[in-house]
């Protein structure tokens, strides 16, 4: 991670080929474009390397978490179980079709913790949707005889996490829908964009005319296609899905490398008194987008965390402390800081955050440092960040 480190001549060669048409729209204009239909190659080539029957590429992962609700049905008041640790755009994706967004502790996965899920399910309960932060992934075997046994939707975010597999199956196509994102600081990227893949056909179908205003795309005249229902725009432009299906076409050489840098990383840590890593669950391939490891304390991970970026090591997250991706600093949701009036069933519906006691998951993400693996990097240059590390985190 990130794509972009490695732009090359597939990139830009792609991006020619839009650029020679002039069609830079995934719909219509069918005689300029001359048979080039980027976005929906895009489709035709996740649903391939997903293994998955459906595809639906859109503007953003954002879009995609939202595109894959509502094309289930999930609308006002339905309640969505995500982790306390994600980006904001689980909950956002969440709200912005007026359903509540229920957090739930991790564990030592980092990831959600299945007993917590089973813990909040109520009548309102529609989906559960697994956040596979940093590379790796929710014990997915066990939320899906959850949602088995509570009828519920199991909904993957694999924003982070794209090339990892489990039991064998990519993420993402293990449960009803997969969320991918294409933004410009993940594995594969096209500047902005996302994908939802499902081998459900009506959900497929729902999202292909959600995300382009509620059009039926039947016909070849745009103006007289019929809207069955409301709909919004979250198209990806024909520019954007050319970077997308050269970097797609690289993802296996991009996760080699990945694979290579983390194996260097945690070799070197796994020496080091104090330090033990995030558990995969059984069955998981980690993308190795991130290494992630725990020191014994939270003090001790603040210290190290602290004296990794005084010492030049670039690109170490600690979580805990972040305004974008822990429960602790989401006061605009958990104050109900909004522009407008939010839905009541929103208001009603969110958790009482000043009661909520989320202790478990504290412990476990207040001790994890969290670093980023580069695709530019040489080996030499990853040995020399592996043994600056271990010194640091030795030396705190
Ligand atoms: C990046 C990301 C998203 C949102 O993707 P955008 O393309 O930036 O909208 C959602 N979930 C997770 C876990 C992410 O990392």
């Amino acid at each position: 991670m990130p794509g972009f480190e490695l732009f090359g001549d597939k990139e830009r060669a792609q991006v020619q080929e839009v650029m020679d048409t002039g069609v830079l729209m995934r719909y219509g204009f069918d005689g300029m474009r001359g048979g080039q239909w980027k976005a929906l190659e895009l489709e035709k080539a996740l649903e391939s390397k997903m293994q998955v029957k459906h595809a639906q590429v859109v503007s953003s992962g954002t879009a995609a978490l939202t595109v894959a609700l509502v094309s289930a049905g999930i609308g006002a008041g339905d309640e969505v179980i995500m982790p306390t640790f994600t980006f904001v755009a689980s909950f956002e994706s969440v709200l912005a079709l007026g359903a509540v967004p229920i957090l739930v502790d991790v564990d030592d996965t980092l990831t959600l913790n299945p007993k917590a899920v089973e813990n909040a399910i109520t009548q309102r309960t529609k989906v559960v949707m697994p956040v596979h932060m940093c590379g790796s992934m929710a014990d997915l075997k066990a939320l899906k005889s959850i949602c088995e046994k509570y009828n519920l939707l199991l909904l993957e975010d694999a924003c982070q996490a794209i090339g990892g597999t489990f039991e064998g199956k990519p993420l993402g196509s293990y449960g009803d829908l997969g969320c991918f994102s294409f933004d410009y600081v993940k594995t594969i990227t096209c500047g902005e964009g996302g994908a939802v893949i499902t081998n459900h056909e009506e959900y497929k179908l729902n999202a292909d005319h959600y995300s382009d205003h509620g059009h039926d795309h039947i016909g070849k005249d745009r103006g007289a296609e019929g809207h069955p229902f409301l709909g919004y725009n979250f198209r990806i432009s024909e520019l954007h899905a050319a970077v997308g299906l050269a970097q797609l076409e690289r993802l296996d050489e991009f996760l080699a490398i990945q694979k290579r840098n983390y194996s260097i990383l945690r070799e070197a840590l796994e020496g080091v008194d104090g330090v033990t890593f995030r558990r995969v669950p059984k069955g998981g391939e980690e993308n190795c987008a991130f290494l992630n490891f725990f020191l014994p304390d939270e003090l001790s991970a603040k210290k190290a965390h602290k004296a990794l970026g005084e010492n030049g090591v670039d690109g170490c997250f600690y979580w805990y402390d972040n305004n974008w991706h822990y429960y602790r600093k989401w006061e605009h949701l958990t104050d109900r800081k909004s522009l407008g009036n939010l839905p009541k069933e929103v208001l009603n519906g969110l958790q009482d955050f000043s009661k909520i006691d989320f202790s478990k998951s504290d412990h476990w993400v207040g001790r994890n440092i969290s670093c980023l693996i580069k695709l530019g990097w040489s080996e030499i240059e990853v040995r020399e960040r592996a043994r600056k590390i271990v010194n640091v985190i030795e030396s705190c």
